[in-house]
């Protein structure tokens, strides 16, 4: 059996553990680096062993070992999320191991986003325009951009430049778009800046089908929130969740590039 996947979904579980710190340090613009974990209710450090990922969370049945308060399941969820994609995204590209790793960490970059917009309605610019300079610096191994017959490197770069270019275009045309229909913000800067990260990747077929994609997820959603009664028309719902979810799909190449309009 091929263990790499696993020793990719260990990697990813760690790398999950550093993305909690993210998501809850970024938006109040404090260091993502120092001082170590600390507990979000009384303050005190975590020690290692209490940190171990998904794991300290299930021994210690959810609650901090300094204080005793709850621990939100989300920490352990956000661990497990990131493994299983550092795994499944090794098991898909794992012949092309530079790119298997830099799309799982694009991938967990883009659970962060979908947590810290859902918490605050913001992209942070280090997530989504660090997504975009990612991109333009794996294009080289990235097999979504085409280096041509004679492999050359730097078409890569500049298909990515290009994608992320045209993910920004296409963004600003939605917002401006929107704008003009709805007569209010639907579509936020943040989420213009994420398309040209996720065209840095993908280039602008990519971008389109993250947007197709994150349409479909975030009118399903929203249809089911006014169905239920939880929310009425006028009730902002970030569009961020969506579009990343959209852009952690077209990570696994399900779709052809360009659906619908390209089966
Ligand atoms: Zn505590």
């Amino acid at each position: 059996m091929d263990c790499a996947p696993l020793v990719a979904a260990l990697f990813g579980s760690l790398y999950g553990s550093f993305l909690n710190v993210v998501i809850h340090r970024l938006p109040r613009e404090e260091s993502v680096v120092s001082p170590r974990s600390r507990c979000p209710h009384c303050g005190k450090p975590i020690g290692w062993r209490d940190n171990l990922p998904v794991l300290s969370w299930l021994l210690l049945r959810g609650k901090g070992r300094c204080c005793g308060k709850k621990i939100s399941v989300r920490y352990p969820l956000v661990e497990a999320a990131t493994a299983l994609l550092a795994g499944a995204l090794w098991a898909k590209w794992g012949a092309t191991p530079v790119f298997a790793a830099a799309a799982a960490i694009a991938c967990g970059a883009l659970l962060a986003v979908a947590l810290i917009d859902w918490d605050t309605f913001l992209i942070p610019d280090e997530l989504s325009i660090g997504l975009a300079l990612a991109g333009l610096l794996v294009s080289p191994f990235n097999p979504y951009l085409d280096a041509g017959p004679f492999g050359a490197w730097y078409l890569p770069v500049f298909w990515s430049a290009r994608g992320a270019a045209l993910g920004f275009l296409l963004g600003w045309a939605v917002a401006a778009g929107g704008e003009a229909i709805f007569k209010k913000e639907a579509f936020g800067g943040g989420d213009v800046k994420l398309l040209a990260g996720i065209g840095a990747w993908t280039g602008l077929t990519g971008a389109f089908d993250a947007l197709m994609l994150g349409s479909l997820l975030g009118s399903v959603y929203g249809l089911a929130l006014l169905r239920a009664g939880k929310a009425g028309r006028s009730d902002p719902i970030p569009f961020g969740p969506f579009l990343a979810a959209g852009a952690a799909f077209n990570f696994f190449k399900l779709l052809p590039l360009g659906w619908p309009f390209n089966p």
